[in-house]
């Protein structure tokens, strides 16, 4: 394992971050927290920035020429998940191969127009089963969001549309707080495709509709749709709802301390979240285009029923990051620094000795990012490193440097223990971020002190071009530490790149970006927890490409173990 030299220096960079119009103004805000420069796109070298935020989707180009250091925040082909008409598809295409009761979360839909003659004989089926007690459905626009052109019907001669769009069964029992119905945004990063890597959020938005729910008025979209974009409009949505409280929305943290208090089996219901999450997304994973250094955060839709069912409505691309109320700011702020932590930036900059840096800029042998320094690139991107699921303790502990460490250091005690390890010990591989954010207090000083003894930082001013320049020079002296005062505003992040020159040289590099196929992937990252892979066979089956079937076989061992609901009953014997 890596030991860091009493002597060596580590020659940091800031990171550099690349928006467009349409970026969300709490990502850019969030990076600037941070200590990231904006990228200035009239210097127009492309290779000169770390991560890439866009709303819409990068073009394959994009993806071709991304480099090592560089991260996208869009994976090729994930619309298939998001466009309604298209999850519709490959949900259907999974129910066929492997059985409707596993993709049983999933509404019936028909996709329009092509499905229409389907929907009817199906609408005339439920129409005859259920008399005269009317049947529920629910057009949506194949393409559109936010509640846009939706509409709720129960008579054929209602249904009118002019657009890609599906039908859905509308859900007529939903789980009601003091009558007013809501559904779940759930915040789901996809780390990486190849080898499939899911994290789950464990905050999240519980988005209600501000009229009590009422199935005599199909027409009332505030009672009947959670979208936040249509209730904050809503003559409601200012006054004090009784049970919900002002506004349309709470954390996923209250909504599940609520169902405790009405002894509620919330760990089933979340367990239920995590298979419906994996089982969507392995939907598509066999199909979606190779390509490193990119990631994905998916919002997913979920409404619960009054059987405490999940049931996905949707899945996002680009889920919204406007912040409407508190609670928008309390949930959105952390997942954007969480989504930045479980990026790594921090891992690859400390890592990095001068040596290193002269290596990189192509003075000496330049870095290899392939082969025999897996080793390295492994214990950099901390996604993928040595965990075990089976012994114990072990379980959330990750072992570098031969030993084991609690996985929870990316936590403030054990970041500042980790902190202390580093500075004591020359030993520490994994020191993230956080170290920077938790120094608050004099208490650390001295670790301070130490740390910066062995970081030299530049100042955010100087351009990441001037900087590499820097780099290669030997007399260049970096100036002061930046000044540190809490994780929230203002501490700096900075990385050492390897040139751009030295990786023109070298072709075929391999990006060291979370495709290390044989290491484990980290099981927490600030609130980000790994939902797949989940064990040693799922682990396994991510090795050479993606066994589908061995994963399902494993999923299907856990939905088994599961108490089913009265509902799920009723899907497996129709
Ligand atoms: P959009 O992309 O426009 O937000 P969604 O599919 O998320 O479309 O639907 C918007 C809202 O409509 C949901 O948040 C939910 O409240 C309601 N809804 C959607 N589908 C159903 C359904 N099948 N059953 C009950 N309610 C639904």
């Amino acid at each position: 394992m890596m030991t860091e030299d009493e002597n060596s220096e580590t020659i940091l960079k800031p990171l550099v971050f690349r928006v467009d119009e349409n970026t969300p103004e709490l990502v850019k805000n969030v990076l600037l927290e941070r200590g990231w420069n904006k990228y200035n796109e009239d210097v127009k070298d492309v290779a000169d920035w770390n991560l890439y935020w866009r709303t819409s989707a990068f073009r394959m180009i994009d993806h071709s020429n991304v480099k090592p250091w560089q991260r996208l925040n869009h994976h090729p082909g994930t619309t298939r998940l998001t466009r309604k008409d298209y999850l519709a598809r490959h949900l259907k295409h999974m129910k066929g191969i492997y059985g409707a009761s596993l993709y049983a979360f999933s509404p019936l839909t028909f996709i329009m127009p092509n499905d229409y003659i389907k929907f009817v004989a199906e609408y005339s089926r439920e129409k005859e089963a259920l008399g005269t007690k009317p049947s529920y459905w629910i057009c949506k626009p194949a393409e559109l969001s936010r509640g846009r052109g939706i509409m709720i019907f129960s008579d054929l001669k209602d249904l009118i549309f002019d657009c890609a769009t599906i039908v859905q069964k509308y859900i007529t029992n939903p789980f009601l707080i003091a009558r007013y119905k809501c559904d779940l945004r759930i915040y789901v990063c996809v780390a990486g495709f190849q080898p499939l890597t899911i994290y789950l959020y464990q905050e999240g938005l519980v988005r209600f509709a501000t009229e009590k729910f009422d199935l005599n008025n199909l027409k009332n979209d505030c009672s009947h749709l959670t979208n936040s974009s249509v209730n904050k409009t809503g003559a409601s949505y200012k006054k004090n709802k009784e049970g919900v409280g002002r506004g349309c929305k709470w954390t996923l943290s209250k909504f599940f301390a609520y169902l405790r208090s009405q002894d509620v089996d919330d760990l089933l219901l979340w367990q239920r979240i995590n298979h419906l999450v994996i089982l969507t997304i392995l939907s598509i994973a066999p199909s979606v285009p190779l390509a490193s250094n990119c990631f994905e955060l998916f919002g997913f839709d979920i409404l619960i029923d009054d059987q405490f069912k999940p049931w996905l409505l949707e899945v996002n691309f680009s889920p919204g990051l406007s912040l409407d109320c508190s609670t928008d700011v309390s949930v959105k702020r952390k997942l954007i620094h969480d989504i930045i932590e479980l990026m790594h930036f921090n891992q690859t900059r400390l890592r990095k000795t001068k040596k290193e840096s002269r290596e990189a800029s192509g003075l000496q042998p330049h870095v290899s990012w392939t082969g025999s320094d897996k080793d390295r690139v492994c214990e950099t991107s901390k996604h993928w490193c040595k965990i075990s699921w089976a012994e114990g303790k072990k379980d959330r502990d990750h072992e570098t440097s031969g030993q084991w460490i609690n996985i929870s250091q990316f936590g403030q005690k054990s970041t500042i223990h980790a902190l202390s390890r580093y500075t004591s010990h020359n030993k520490e591989t994994c020191i993230s971020s956080n170290i920077f954010s938790l120094l608050q207090g004099k208490a650390y000083t001295n670790d301070l002190i130490a740390l910066q003894k062995k970081v030299k930082v530049f100042p955010k001013e100087i351009s990441t071009e001037k900087l590499r320049e820097k780099k290669v020079s030997k007399d260049s002296v970096p100036p002061a530490f930046p000044k540190i005062r809490n994780r929230q505003t203002t501490f700096k992040s900075f990385h050492l790149f390897p040139s751009s020159e030295s990786c023109k040289k070298k072709k075929n590099i391999t990006p060291y970006f979370l495709s290390d196929i044989g290491m484990r992937p980290c099981s927490h990252v600030g609130d980000f927890a790994l939902i797949f892979p989940f064990n040693e066979a799922t682990l396994a089956a991510t090795k050479n490409g993606l066994d589908l079937k061995k994963v399902i076989h494993e999923l299907q061992k856990l939905v088994n173990k599961q108490p089913t609901t009265e509902a799920e009953d009723k899907t497996k014997k129709t």
